[in-house]
């Protein structure tokens, strides 16, 4: 089974680097490729803790990888999606292609820049908003573990306590660990409870 992130953010940001170096040791390296990076890339533009973890990359759109792909057998992961990603799926296919996109809220359709260019078949997995990491992990336990996607533990927007007086919600859905606890990336929250102090500091200015 392989995945592919089509990177549609500009560079690779603190939030970028830590969902894809979890991504990377979760589905392992050989399972993984960045797909479409911009034209003039070259391996200086890539972050070295992404390469020290063997991160394959291209510029090349993601129906170009592995000698051309067979249109039929690569399912796009897309939350208009009007069919649910079920645990059948793995016969039908070999690929499946996320968007490398930070989620907004409320939720902005960049995932249709790809249902657009490539006319994959779309399958979803569920109404709610996923970050990438989450959202693979998700085919993950559906496609290779055989886990249908309603048993699947999920905890959805998250309060994410930085100090005794504030939080922040997530406005996304996260898979749960055996502690009920939302999986993050190794580093998101630190990296997160940085960005609100962040902006506290800037609003006291
Ligand atoms: N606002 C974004 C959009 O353009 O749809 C959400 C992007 S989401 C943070 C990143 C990627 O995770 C999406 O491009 C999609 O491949 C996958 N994803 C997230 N939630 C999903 C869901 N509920 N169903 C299917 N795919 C999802």
């Amino acid at each position: 089974m392989k995945y592919i992130i089509e990177h549609m953010e500009e560079g690779f940001s603190e939030w970028v680097i830590l969902e894809y170096t979890q991504i990377i040791k979760e589905v392992g390296k050989e399972n993984l490729v960045l797909t479409s990076l911009p034209a003039e890339t070259t391996e200086k533009d890539i972050p070295k803790r992404l390469l020290d973890l063997g991160l394959q990359w291209t510029t090349k759109e993601c129906v170009n990888i592995d000698g051309g792909l067979d249109k039929n057998r690569v399912c796009l992961l897309d939350p208009a999606a009007t069919e649910e990603l079920a645990t059948t799926d793995a016969e039908k296919f070999d690929y499946f292609v996320f968007g490398g996109i930070l989620g907004s809220h409320p939720r902005i359709d960049r995932t249709g820049l790809l249902r657009e260019k490539y006319g994959f078949a779309g399958r979803r997995l569920g109404a709610l908003q996923m970050t990438t990491d989450t959202a693979i992990r998700t085919t993950q336990r559906i496609i290779e573990d055989q886990v249908k996607f309603e048993d699947i533990k999920f905890l959805d927007y998250p309060e994410i306590r930085y100090n005794k007086y504030e939080s922040t919600e997530m406005p996304f859905r996260y898979i749960v660990d055996e502690n009920g606890e939302p999986i993050l990336p190794v580093g998101m929250l630190d990296l997160i409870k940085h960005d609100a102090e962040q902006s506290i500091d800037d609003l006291l200015l």
